[in-house]
């Protein structure tokens, strides 16, 4: 399986729901766990009913110093109150390498980010990486139940310190004002409408906000957005299905420098056909919204029953979602070793 073994270095209470667990990557393991600002990890929890995976975004950026994801509590979820109630300073947690393509564009034009609760972690992680290291300038449009529930309130603070006049921040809070709106996302763009904006929070909220930067211009290519949680939305393939379309009976898969052929049955995911095989992919949410599980295809079509991730120009240029992706035609080959 390719998780790895780290310990927590130190846990920090950020706010009474939301927790900074510090790791400690071994130096053997430095270049699997090297990243960019805005990737998330994929962890083994351990549960009653059996082992879930789930991820959380670095808060962390490269330079740090030291690798850092902050969860905070979900009524009931078992993930996060694991985090929060069975771990301790000390002990090891299974952890895959960084994944994710929530990173910044290349450029040098001004930067909009729209956090709402912990949305902001990797949204914290791309702007570290970006003050003092560039002029670009940045706002971030920040939205939060009440003051108690800020995270990094004390370390926005500091950085806002450290860095005059290249972070605004304005701070929405839902106890005061209500949910925000579109006239707020509004005011926010003023100034900032030829940047690139960057979007993490609960669904409802980026909705509301990607809607409106739209209505206002902004075009799709300049919206990034993070999902902690699938959109809803109902899925739609990728392309059409012919349900009288062949299918190859096996496929090609390169994995981890090495190529093997496996069975494929029509209705199957590549990532199945893989498992069924005795591979062991990284894979995470299965619902087509984390890319935990993104490979790139070298022949033959694929099909993508649900993506939450890739624009056209993406799946133009091969990327697909394992878990959501059905091979049609006679020959599929693909590979998970992208980098
Ligand atoms: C790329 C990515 C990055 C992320 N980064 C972060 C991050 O930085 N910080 C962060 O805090 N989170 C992050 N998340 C979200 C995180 O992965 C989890 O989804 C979140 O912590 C909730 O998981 P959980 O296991 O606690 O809840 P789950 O067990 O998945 O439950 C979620 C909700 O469903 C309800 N539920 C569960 N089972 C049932 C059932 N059988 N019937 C009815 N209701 C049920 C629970 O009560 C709960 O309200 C990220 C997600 C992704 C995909």
């Amino acid at each position: 399986m390719p998780y790895h073994s780290l310990q927590i270095s130190r846990i920090v209470q950020e706010t009474p729901d939301a927790r900074s667990f510090v790791l400690t990557v071994p130096a053997d393991l430095s270049d699997r766990f090297t990243y960019q600002a805005g990737q998330f990890l994929t962890f083994r929890v351990a549960h009653a009913e059996g082992a879930v995976a789930r991820c959380y975004s670095l808060s962390s950026t490269p330079g740090d110093g030291e690798i850092k994801v902050t969860v905070k509590r979900v009524v009931g979820g078992r993930g996060s109150n694991w985090f929060h109630d069975a771990l301790k300073q000390g002990d090891a947690i299974e952890v895959m390498p960084p994944a994710g393509r929530f990173v910044l564009a290349a450029g040098t034009g001004p930067l909009l980010f729209f956090a709402g609760g912990s949305g902001i972690t990797p949204i914290m992680s791309l702007i570290k990486s970006v003050l003092g290291k560039t002029r670009r300038p940045m706002r971030l449009f920040y939205a939060n139940r009440d003051r108690a529930s800020i995270i990094f309130d004390a370390e926005f603070q500091k950085l806002m310190q450290a860095h005059p006049g290249q972070l605004e921040i304005i701070h929405h809070l839902d106890a005061e004002k209500g949910f925000a709106s579109p006239a707020d996302v509004q005011a926010a763009l003023k100034g900032f409408e030829v940047g690139h904006a960057y979007l993490c929070g609960p669904g409802p909220f980026m909705s509301m906000v990607e809607a409106t930067l739209l209505q206002a211009g902004m075009p799709t290519s300049r919206v990034m957005i993070e999902r902690f949680e699938a959109s809803g939305n109902p899925a739609v393939p990728s392309e059409p299905i012919d349900d009288a379309e062949i299918v190859p009976a096996q496929i090609v898969i390169h994995l981890e420098g090495k190529v093997h052929t496996v069975p494929y049955h029509r209705g199957q995911s590549i990532l199945e056909a893989a498992r069924a095989a005795g591979l062991s992919p990284n894979s995470a949410c299965e619902e087509g919204f984390c890319a935990s599980c993104a490979a790139k295809r070298i022949k033959g079509r694929v099909v993508l029953a649900n993506n939450e991730i890739y624009t056209k120009e993406d799946l133009d240029s091969g990327w697909i979602l394992t878990c959501q992706g059905r091979c049609f035609g006679p020959e599929v080959e693909i590979t998970y070793d992208t980098t």
